[in-house]
């Protein structure tokens, strides 16, 4: 079969042997399938991010040395049940699967280790029981994005917002965008975002968000200021005169302090979430960031990055890693999809088939012309071209 096949940085289209559905996996043709940041940041730098994951004991993320067929984002359609599977989805369905799978007893991720391959191809193959039927005659376009669109319902999971409590989204590449929409769905109402680039603060505001700034002209911070804590003697203060109250009241104050933590109440605070991931930038966000905020670091940072640990202390910073999704947020984001109540249509800006990968890569690089391109297998478009569904005429 036709793949995209990487190696050494370089990006060849090439006839590579068909691969079998082990027991309990399916063989999927492949309908689209998503070009990442990690595949972009992996072609060239994979040798660092397999020696930290090798460090956590997985040992067989791809190496620049390997060859290596991408894609971990895609939708397929059924083509052939292996042994032992239940086949609930019928043969010539669309489906989209959480990209991992074990080759000989061993999990891998699917499209990020030589040892399984992915969708940048004509087939892949996925496990059945993280396999997922496509609901509501989703378009494949808006499908293959589940899995994107997933790490970033993931990240507002875990950062436990409120409502009514600020999100600050800084970078609006496919990562912020996808945590934007997701906020949306949340239903948080004050989302600030911010990017240098002027393209990529328009599909943040087209994804929800409410206030859009560049970052040289406007701080995020001070755009969505709603009374929160930025600076130390603030601090200092807002605590001498809740006790100068409560000391007034009729009651013992530490029943009333007590009552209010039971509650939950703590100072306003914003949560940020850092989707950027250079040198750099977290501790940027720590030093400008109110006090008492929660920052989510969901962009991945290559190499070592350094953060003044005692500025973060200081400053109460409540700082939290996010990777990947669970099952349930996976499934949960397809069917937010199909149902209409997360969009992502905001971030597909391009189709390419397979032929056109490497002219893809190079687009990316551009943030004024491209969010997310999706490969069509079936295509001959050596060009990234505007997806029919965001076609002016
Ligand atoms: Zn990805």
């Amino acid at each position: 079969m036709k793949a995209v096949v990487c190696r050494g940085e370089q990006l060849d289209v090439a006839d590579i042997p068909g691969i079998q559905p082990g027991h309990g996996q399916v063989l999927l043709n492949v309908v689209r399938c998503g070009i990442c940041g990690s595949d972009i940041h992996a072609r060239h730098h994979c040798d660092e991010l397999a020696d930290v994951l090798s460090e956590i004991g997985y040992g067989d993320f791809m190496r620049s040395d390997q060859r290596v067929v991408f894609g971990h984002e895609f939708c397929g359609e059924v083509a052939e049940y292996g042994p032992g599977c239940r086949k609930r989805t019928a043969t010539g369905s669309h489906v989209v699967a959480l990209p991992l799978i074990r080759r000989d007893g061993e999990p891998h991720a699917i499209g990020l280790s030589a040892k399984a391959p992915g969708a940048y191809a004509e087939q892949v193959v996925v496990e059945e029981s993280l396999m997922l039927p496509v609901p509501n005659a989703l378009p494949p376009d808006l499908s293959a994005l589940t899995e994107p669109m997933a790490i970033g319902w993931h990240a507002v999971q875990r950062s436990e917002i409120g409502k009514r409590d600020v999100a600050m989204v800084i970078g609006c590449g496919p990562i912020g965008l996808a945590v934007i929409g997701a906020l949306k769905a949340r239903g948080v109402r004050t989302i600030v975002a911010s990017d240098f680039s002027a393209a990529r603060r328009e599909l943040a505001s087209r994804c929800g968000a409410e206030i859009v700034v560049d970052p040289v002209h406007q701080s995020p911070y001070e755009a969505g200021d709603r009374g929160h804590v930025n600076a130390l003697p603030a601090a200092i203060d807002l605590l001498i005169s809740t006790m100068e109250k409560l000391q007034r009241l009729p009651v013992p104050w530490q029943h009333v302090w007590r009552a209010v933590d039971t509650l939950g109440i703590k100072p306003k605070h914003p949560v940020i979430f850092e989707c950027v991931g250079m040198p750099g930038v977290l501790d940027g966000v720590i030093a400008s960031a109110p006090l008492f905020s929660r920052v989510i670091g969901v962009g991945v940072c290559m190499g070592e990055d350094r953060i003044r640990s005692s500025m973060a202390i200081n400053k109460e910073i409540d700082l939290r890693f996010v990777v990947g999704y669970t099952p349930l947020e996976f499934r949960d984001t397809l069917h937010m999809i199909a149902d209409g109540k997360l969009d992502a249509r905001p971030l597909l800006t391009g189709l390419v088939g397979l032929d056109g990968v490497a002219a893809a890569f190079d687009a990316l690089a551009k943030p004024e012309q491209h969010a997310k391109i999706l490969i069509d297998p079936q295509s001959h478009a050596a060009q990234p071209a505007p997806p029919p569904s965001q076609r002016t005429t």
